[in-house]
């Protein structure tokens, strides 16, 4: 029994599967009787009845495929069933024509149920067809009417309707199990072709059996070349044909895919294109879409908003009439680099017009884009506003580059563009630059008495006035405090800059009216020109800076042109400045003691230790030329903090080596630019430590202009080491500004009056009274009196006369290195009478 299952028919609807139970129970009910038909013929019958079904099953191995039907084929396997049909009956027939089909559908289909429906309609079919064309042609033959044309008509209509029974059975199957409806007619006529065939196959059994008579050997053996040509020939057809419609059938796909694909595409780029209008009219940034002529297409919403108009305004216009007139040559070159092809995109930052006049800043990005037709490429705009970040940015560089109080321009703007100039000077030569550098006279003086706010007034209403009278290509700028300076650019500007200092005098001689007062003022001007070649500004304002110090160290109020003799002055300090630094390094600085000694006794309290530097060319340089560099360069530390640890050490090896000899002093100079080093204390210490001394052995000399200067700074210090024991001496009294007032409240012990007064005894009688008044004052105030710069036995006496107790000078000794003075320690020893014996040089 075969099941369902192994049937397969779960593509089939209902009526296709009662369709088939019915169609093959009735073909199998054919085959039987056909069977039983043929079991009654004699044996040679049937066996001939057997060779004819097994050619029909043999010819039904080389099915012709037809084209365009899917998996239908058929064979001339017909030939050989109506050939049977003729010779021995419907029966034989239906055994054929089921053999046939069951090895065509065997071969065809691996579905039980064509394979065994197929045959079982043919069996079916044939029982139909070929027992009616039984019955026509005994009737037909009894009536004697059966000549080889009607024979012939008879066969092929036999085969017509074989075909059309077949055909019917098996399609409408076909149409059932899609579930659709069957029409017969159409059904013929879709598969009319086959009709060919049968009606071949018919034709060609009606001619065989003409010929040669009955179903007999002869029969078969002119029927299979004849057959066989038959079914080559259809091959070839039908091949050719197939090949034919498998061209067409490409070239439909292709047409069919090349259709869907542009229409893919088409639907694409209108999606793309509405997705761009879309983001085009929607964005938050300004976009416009610019021709290639420059001319503008399309704008969007935001950038109506941004340049305060309508969308509709910018349609049509030129692009550049949107942009500022000075950065449109800058976008055109833009925009030409991108045309070219050198760039893909560009962004620059430009200003465009708004509606009420004002300048917008915007960061413009563009790039190419492929527009529809008929505007073939053009260009996009992407515009953001970005005039906040511009003006705080301008905002920056003006407070950068500006002062704050007078709003002129600072040191760092006028030092770029004086390095500017120096750059053009050296391309042209010819062209000419001078710098004025202005310092005004007694600025503190009203800073001091009229407060810090008048003081700003004064250089806001100077500063406004020098403006004023300067030309526009002149740049005045503030440098700081009250020190201003001119850069004037000129083909003429020496003369110039001489021509500017002179009006300034008389700019500045007018009063400023401060609180009530009426204040003129004057300012030291030092100028200075490219004659010198400069490649720098700092040499520039250095040298404007030297002239400038010389004029104030003039008459108030003066200029002074920065000129060889300076320049060799400042060529001769820069020297001083390198070769310093070398001589500290390799010790070509050393130290020399002056001995100080007890003028009522003459014996030996102590000494001065003095920097001696012998350059090795040079020769010997003056402590006053260098010092006053050291202290400026700051190498005064190095060179100071060395001199202090020697003189101690000095000392203390002294003391060490002669102990008979009485503790004397040693007398130290120190900078300023020392003292008000926060480690200046702990130095002194260690050195007095280190070299094994009593801290009121050392003594550190300080000059009054240091005290005055730096006193807020210095004063802890010094209270700090006069605690420890170190005594406190003031160096070169009388020059400086100390008031005798001051002098009472300063933890000093020590006053060197200065030796250019001591000169002045016996000389000047105003001198002798000066001394002698530092003296008594010095009484007054317990302090210990030395006198500085005895040379003379008159100046010694006289000093005596007056009480001072201590002098140094070199009519007592003069500085000498440390063992030429080590024989004047040595011989300070203290006598029986507890004297100390004195020797000294006259
Ligand atoms: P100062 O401290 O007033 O030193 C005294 C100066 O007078 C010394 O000059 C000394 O040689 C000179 N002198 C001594 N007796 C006489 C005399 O009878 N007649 C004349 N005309 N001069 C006399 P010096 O050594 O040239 O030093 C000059 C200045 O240099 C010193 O003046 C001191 O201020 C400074 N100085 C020297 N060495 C050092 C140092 O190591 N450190 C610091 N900071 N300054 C030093
Ligand atoms: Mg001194
Ligand atoms: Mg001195």
């Amino acid at each position: 029994m075969i099941r369902s299952g192994i049937l397969r028919m779960d593509d089939y609807t209902q009526q296709a599967k009662a369709y088939w139970w019915v169609t093959v129970t009735l073909g199998f009910a054919a085959l039987a009787w056909a069977l039983q038909s043929v079991s009654q013929l004699d044996s040679s019958a049937i066996i001939q009845v057997i060779l004819g079904s097994l050619f029909a099953a043999i010819t039904g191995l080389f099915p012709v495929r037809i084209p365009g039907a899917i998996k239908t084929s058929t064979s001339v396997a017909e030939i050989f069933v109506f050939l049977l049909l003729l010779d021995f009956g419907p029966g034989a027939a239906v055994i054929a024509a089921a053999a046939e089909v069951t090895v065509i559908s065997w071969r065809t289909s691996d579905r039980w149920t064509s394979r065994i429906g197929s045959p079982a309609m043919a069996a079916l079919a044939m029982l139909i067809c070929g027992s009616a064309f039984a019955q026509l042609f005994a009737y037909l033959h009894s009536i004697g009417l059966l000549g080889a044309g009607t024979k012939f008509t008879l066969l092929l209509a036999l085969a017509l309707a074989y075909f059309a029974t077949g055909t019917l059975l098996v399609a409408a199957l076909l149409k059932l199990k899609r579930g659709e409806l069957v029409h017969p007619i159409r059904i013929l006529r879709e598969y009319a072709w086959l009709a060919l065939v049968y009606a071949g196959s018919g034709a060609i059994a009606g001619m065989l059996h003409t010929s040669f008579g009955g179903f007999e050997f002869s029969v078969l053996s002119a029927a299979a070349p004849i057959i066989a040509a038959l079914l080559a020939m259809l091959h070839v057809y039908f091949r050719h044909a197939e090949a034919e419609a498998a061209i067409q059938t490409e070239r439909v796909r292709a047409a069919e895919m090349a259709a869907a694909e542009s229409a893919r595409h088409l639907a694409e780029l209108r999606e793309s294109e509405d997705r761009f209008q879309s983001a085009f009219t929607h964005a938050a940034v300004g976009m416009m879409l610019v021709s290639t002529e420059g001319s503008i297409v399309q704008a969007n919403a935001a950038l109506a908003r941004l340049l305060g108009r309508a969308v509709e305004d910018f349609v049509a216009t030129d692009l550049m009439l949107w942009i500022h007139p000075e950065d449109q040559e800058g976008l055109r070159a833009q925009l030409r680099s991108l045309e070219v092809g050198h760039e893909s995109t560009f962004s620059t930052e430009c200003r465009c017009r708004h509606n009420q006049g004002i300048d917008v800043w915007v960061s413009m990005n563009g790039s190419f884009f492929q527009a529809k037709p008929p505007l073939s490429r053009c260009l996009i705009l992407q515009l953001q506003d970005i005039t906040a970040r511009r003006r705080a940015e301008s905002r920056l560089q003006y407070i950068a580059y500006h002062d704050g109080l007078t709003d002129l321009p600072n040191r760092t703007h006028f030092v770029e563009q004086l390095t500017r100039v120096i750059a053009v000077v050296r391309r042209h030569p010819e062209r000419r630059f001078a710098v004025l550098i202005l310092d005004f006279d007694r600025f503190k003086l009203v800073n001091d008495s009229l407060g810090h706010s008048a003081g700003d007034l004064l250089l806001v209403e100077l500063s406004r006035r020098l403006q004023a009278y300067l030309r526009p290509t002149d740049l005045l700028a503030r440098l700081g405090g009250d020190e201003f300076a001119i850069l004037v650019e000129d083909i003429n500007a020496d003369l110039e800059a001489v021509r500017i200092a002179e009006r300034i005098k008389d700019v500045l001689a007018e009063p400023v009216y401060l609180k009530g007062v009426a204040v003129s003022t004057s300012a030291s001007i030092g100028i200075t020109t490219s004659t010198f070649g400069y490649d720098a500004p700092e040499q520039v304002m250095r040298d404007a800076d030297t002239a400038m110090y010389r004029a104030k160290s003039q008459t108030q109020g003066t200029y002074v042109v920065f000129d060889s003799a300076l320049h060799a002055d400042v060529t001769a300090r820069l020297w001083l400045e390198n070769e310093l630094r070398r001589a500290i390094g390799n010790a070509q600085i050393m130290l020399h003691y002056q001995p100080i000694y007890e003028l009522k006794s003459m014996r030996l309290t102590g000494f001065e230790a003095l920097a001696r530097w012998t350059h090795p060319e040079r020769g010997e340089i003056a402590p006053e030329r260098f010092i006053r560099v050291a202290e400026e360069t700051g190498q005064i530390i190095p060179l100071g903090s060395w001199a202090l640890e020697t003189a101690c050490r000095q000392l203390g090896e002294w003391q060490a080596a002669y102990p008979d000899v009485p503790l004397m002093s040693m007398h130290v100079n120190v900078s300023g630019v020392q003292l008000i080093q926060p480690d200046f204390p702990t130095r002194v210490k260690q050195a007095i430590r280190v070299a094994n001394i009593k801290p009121s052995q050392l003594a550190i000399e300080l000059t009054e202009s240091v005290l005055v200067e730096k006193l807020a700074i210095a004063l802890p210090h010094l209270e700090t080491l006069r605690a420890s024991g170190v005594q406190i001496s003031i160096d070169d009294f009388g020059t400086g500004y100390s008031s005798f007032s001051m002098l009472g409240k300063l933890p000093i012990h020590v006053i060197k009056i200065d030796g250019s007064f001591v000169a002045g005894i016996g000389r000047d009688p105003n001198g002798e009274a000066i001394v002698a008044g530092i003296l008594a004052l010095g009484r007054t105030l317990d302090k210990t009196m030395v006198a500085e710069g005895i040379e003379t036995e008159a100046q010694l006496a006289r000093l005596k006369d007056l009480d001072c107790q201590r002098g140094q000078g070199y009519l007592l000794a003069k500085p000498a290195p440390a063992d030429v003075t080590e024989s004047l320690f040595r011989d300070a020893v203290v006598g029986a009478n507890g004297e100390t014996s004195v020797t000294f040089r006259a």
